[in-house]
């Protein structure tokens, strides 16, 4: 019997935050999630997330855009994620377009993604590592730590089980340095130390920048460059850096990343399943980074839904050497509804079916901003 999607669902929430999380373009000071959950005709569910960090505001834009556009489009069409993605690509492309928001659109068609890979893996009774063969362990590093308190943090990381930890820069370059070199000491050389600028740097200034945190052996600095720079100023930057490269969080398609991986200037790539693909996307990308020696480590930096889908991706279409991130800062959504237990810098994945998070919805209420 085939299956149909019978309904979508979406939740907005905003979780209030003590301390603002920084980055060198901006700040949130709340934590929003989106939150997608698909029925099918048969009672079977699934559970997505839609990337919304930024801007602040556009985390109920997305929740109308859900409602509006893409619930009536997928609603009594099959359930599989193959198919679902072709009609959202062929159907929603000119309207994205139309609209200047081929982001928004990319976003929401990825949680959709994660909520069918969800539904497909509980419908048959496994866990979602496992339906889209792979393991269940998981290398995980401790991800937005800085600009400030970043000794404090990372050694409460550690504590927690973490051996791997992401570093905020782009700040300045004496802050940078400061904060890099403290956390060194305080680590020591055998942790990994990854560090990310966020677009920060220009051409002209992101090799002295990168050379000033070499000393300190950073396993990669990510977007030193804004995402959109042309390749050629991404593959000049790599030749003359001495710490490897990492992007994908901002590229939006399979085709910019199959280019940038192809293009060789890239060592680590990551794709957000929450951003463009989802778990479908995330698949494709691994397959062409395979092909090059580039390693897949996801980003992720929201809530508790996205975080299970992309662990259980990275599970399945990672290497050996592949990292998820896990976001270090304080975050309800996050934290109630995918915990995770970190053993010498890994996780092992539960056999509960599916990704494994099912928001409580009347725990999270105090949060939930929109509701169907
Ligand atoms: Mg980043």
């Amino acid at each position: 019997m085939s299956t149909t999607i019978a309904r979508v669902e979406r939740w907005v929430l905003r979780a209030p935050i003590a301390n603002p999380v920084a980055n060198a373009f901006g700040a949130m000071t709340n934590r929003p999630a989106v939150f997608v959950r698909i029925t099918a005709s048969d009672g079977a569910w699934g559970w997505g997330e839609v990337f919304s960090n930024f801007p602040q505001v556009g985390a109920e834009h997305r929740g109308r855009l859900i409602e509006s556009i893409f619930a009536p489009l997928v609603t009594g069409c099959a359930d599989d994620p193959a198919t679902v993605r072709t009609l959202l690509e062929r159907r929603t492309r000119q309207m994205a377009i139309q609209c200047g928001e081929p982001g928004p659109f990319a976003q929401i068609s990825g949680g959709i993604d994660q909520a069918l890979w969800d539904m497909a893996a509980r419908r048959a009774g496994v866990p979602l590592w496992k339906f889209l063969g792979g393991g269940k362990r998981v290398r995980v590093y401790a991800s937005g730590i800085g600009p400030d308190d970043v000794v404090a943090i990372a050694e409460k990381k550690r504590g927690e089980g973490f051996r791997a930890f992401k570093l905020k820069v782009g700040f300045s370059p004496e802050r940078d340095v400061a904060n890099l070199s403290s956390m060194r000491a305080a680590l020591g050389d055998a942790a990994i130390i990854m560090t990310d600028a966020n677009q920060a740097w220009t051409p002209a200034d992101a090799s002295e920048s990168i050379a000033a945190l070499a000393p300190w052996h950073p396993h990669w600095v990510e977007e030193p460059l804004l995402a959109d720079e042309p390749p050629d100023a991404w593959s000049a930057l790599a030749a003359r850096s001495d710490v490897p490269l990492a992007a994908g969080e901002n590229l939006r398609g399979l085709l910019p990343f199959e280019q940038a991986i192809d293009a060789g200037y890239l060592r680590f790539v990551q794709p957000d399943v929450g951003k463009w693909g989802g778990i479908s996307g995330l698949r494709d990308v691994a397959a062409r980074a395979a092909t090059r020696n580039v390693c897949v480590c996801p980003h992720w930096l929201a809530g508790g839904v996205g975080l299970a889908a992309s662990m259980h991706a990275i599970a399945a279409f990672g290497s050996a050497v592949s990292y998820a991130e896990v976001d270090a800062n304080p975050n309800p959504l996050r934290e109630e509804v995918f915990p995770l237990a970190i053993d010498d810098g890994n996780v092992v994945l539960s056999d509960a079916p599916g990704h494994g998070a099912e928001p409580d919805l009347r725990r999270l209420q105090p949060y939930v901003v929109m509701a169907p």
